[in-house]
């Protein structure tokens, strides 16, 4: 419902948060990032059951800006995390079928809070690694985990160095036997370069381990890490910054996705925007006129100042 674009649903989707924001909060909400291919469903699909047997309640949602092109056909169609879907102790939610990313982070974040209503209590927010998702996700998520493939530097692997030093934790993954030599440079490289890199506001000295998720090891190690992140961020009383910090990013992300959607849904809006549209098709009006133009015919006072 919190995804569905009917407005009867939405006021519906509405009520349940409200009903529901009460009971949220107190989870762990976890960020996993990477390029495709460097394991993220095959690590979360480790690591939830790792947490399951912890007595934990994983819940795993998506962000990826990709559905809005392929209708989540992409991630839809192959088969991810088998077990862990089979589970019963855990919630997958593949990404929504559709919308702009600035509305999938929106439904996301109302997920969380359904989620953590309904007792789940590790939160594992996945994206693709392309564009601004890593950002949202970072956002959204109380740490943010990136996962790296042994061998080359991160503008190889695709990785933007932005990402890098949005990371609490960097996983190199793939670190089996016979890749030692290369995942232990990877993980020097790494640690040189946050080295350099300043330090994280909140006090938590940034980790770079290594994994095999396909082999489930170093899974507990990365778990009992995001336990110390945790624990930090209680002890230091910046848990609830962090909530307070992510309710305001869910208020302006919900009021930008309000106006977006009112230049298709409101009649009046949506007969003066498709107006300026055709007039600048047919050059009758300068592009950078069309919002200055949209504004003052809806008669919205705009101070600058
Ligand atoms: P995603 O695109 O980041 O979600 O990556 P996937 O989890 O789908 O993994 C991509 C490929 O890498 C699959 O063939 C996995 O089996 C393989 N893979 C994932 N983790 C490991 C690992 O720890 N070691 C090895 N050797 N292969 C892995």
């Amino acid at each position: 419902m919190v995804e569905s674009n009917n407005t009867q649903h939405q006021e519906l989707a509405k009520e349940l948060i409200s009903m529901c924001l009460p009971l949220s909060g107190n989870s762990i909400r976890i960020a996993i990032s990477g390029p495709p291919g460097v394991g993220k469903s095959t690590i979360i699909e480790s690591l939830g059951s790792f947490v399951i047997t912890q007595g934990k309640k994983p819940a795993i949602l998506a962000i990826d800006p990709s559905s809005d092109i392929t209708h989540g056909s992409i991630l839809g169609d192959k088969t991810r995390m088998e077990s862990l879907s089979k589970n019963e102790a855990a919630f997958i939610r593949p990404s929504p079928t559709s919308g702009t990313l600035g509305g999938v982070a929106k439904s996301t974040i109302e997920s969380i809070i359904l989620c953590e209503a309904n007792g789940y209590d590790t939160i594992i927010i996945e994206t693709v690694g392309v564009g601004q998702s890593e950002t949202f996700a970072q956002k959204l998520a109380d740490i943010f985990i990136l996962l790296v493939a042994p061998g080359g530097g991160d503008e190889l692997q695709g990785i933007k160095r932005g990402i890098v030093e949005l990371a609490d934790i960097i996983v190199v993954n793939k670190a089996e036997e016979e890749r030692k030599t290369l995942s232990d440079a990877t993980i020097k490289a790494y640690e040189n370069a946050i080295h350099f890199a300043s330090a994280k506001e909140s006090g938590w000295a940034v980790q770079v381990i290594s994994c095999s998720a396909l082999h489930n090891r170093g899974i507990d190690n990365l778990w009992n890490l995001i336990l110390d992140h945790d624990k930090q961020l209680r002890n230091k009383d910046q848990l609830s910054v962090k909530r307070k910090e992510q309710h305001v990013f869910w208020a302006k992300n919900s009021m930008q996705q309000k106006f977006n959607s009112l230049l298709v849904s409101d009649k009046k809006i949506k007969t003066l925007y498709n107006d300026i549209i055709s007039q600048i098709e047919q050059g009758h009006l300068s592009p950078d006129k069309a919002a200055q133009t949209l504004i003052s015919k809806l008669n919205i006072r705009i101070d600058n100042d």
